[in-house]
């Protein structure tokens, strides 16, 4: 299996960003990570502020460049493990989250992992480790690793696991895949501004879907789809994926437009994944018993 250790780390999906390790498809990397803190905090009395290099938040390892991997390709990217570090780190920070006004200092707490669990003063979590930025270099402009979009990144998804498994739409040549910021346990919304944030390292397995038209990244698992989108606003998330998924139970099953939105309405699972990036990003659960794949051609 390749390795990737967690010194190549990239601050931006960009397409100019140096190659580090170049994949055939079908191909298993382990990826070392970094935190999203870049381990600058390790220890209660260390928090976000004077002495702390803000230039190294949300590194991702990467990029991974994939051969015969070219625009309009779709890179399909197998969660298969994911292994947790003994500690990790919840941040409060003035401005942080829908009640970052009452937050008037950052504030530190270190979670030890102990036996698969978070243990946070009196209680012990079971964790559920998870990737919270994945994503592929966008055409244009570079994007930073702290934000999501079409291409991935920053998605804070909670449902992004082991045993999931992730459609990336391509933009340029070698897709140059990226991934960190893995949290032990995080909840819907990420409403404090951080899960449980910790060094790791993710074993993917890589494929490359030809001439598939995606928009948007898509996550698999056992029994579910779920389409993903972020936007400036929830609302604007809400709808674009609510667009999505409606357009995707009509080619999927030839139904009309009218009839895929009510069995939208009946049978699919809207979630927040998170409000604290600088776009939104909300999910769609779909059961695999609605659509049959995941994408409408
Ligand atoms: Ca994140
Ligand atoms: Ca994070």
């Amino acid at each position: 299996m390749r390795k990737l250790t967690r010194e190549h780390v990239i601050f931006a999906m960009d397409k100019n960003n140096p190659t580090v390790l170049t994949i055939d498809s079908g191909e298993r990397v382990l990826l070392e990570t970094e935190d999203c803190f870049s381990h600058q905090i390790v220890s209660d009395d260390m928090v976000l502020g004077v002495g702390f290099d803000h230039s190294r938040i949300n590194p991702a390892t990467g990029p991974i460049f994939v051969s015969n991997c070219l625009p309009g390709d779709v890179l399909e990217v197998n969660i298969e493990k994911i292994g947790v570090d003994s500690q990790g780190v919840v941040e409060l920070y003035p401005g942080w989250g829908p009640l970052g006004d009452k937050v008037k200092k950052a504030e530190t707490k270190i979670v030890p992992i102990q036996n698969g669990r978070a243990i946070f003063n009196q209680f012990s979590i079971p964790i559920n480790p998870m990737v919270g930025v994945i994503g592929v270099a966008p055409s244009g402009e570079a994007v930073p690793c702290g934000s999501p979009g079409p291409h991935g990144g920053n998605m804070d998804t909670a449902d992004i696991v082991a045993g999931s498994r992730i459609y990336l739409p391509v933009f340029v040549p070698g897709a140059k895949l990226a991934l960190g910021d893995l949290h032990a346990i995080m909840g819907d919304g990420e409403v404090c501004g951080t899960g449980v944030e910790i060094r790791g390292e993710v074993t993917i397995k890589i494929n490359v879907l030809k001439d598939i038209l995606l928009t948007h990244p898509i996550l698999e698992n056992e029994e579910n789809y779920f389409l993903i989108n972020s936007a400036p606003t929830l609302e604007e998330a809400i709808q674009i994926n609510t667009e999505k998924v409606v357009e995707f139970i009509k080619e999927n099953n030839g139904l009309s437009w009218n009839q895929s939105y009510m069995l939208a309405g009946i049978a699919t699972d809207l979630k927040i994944s998170q409000i604290v990036n600088p776009l939104k990003t909300v999910r769609t659960r779909i059961s695999k018993r609605i659509i049959t794949r995941p994408w409408p051609i």
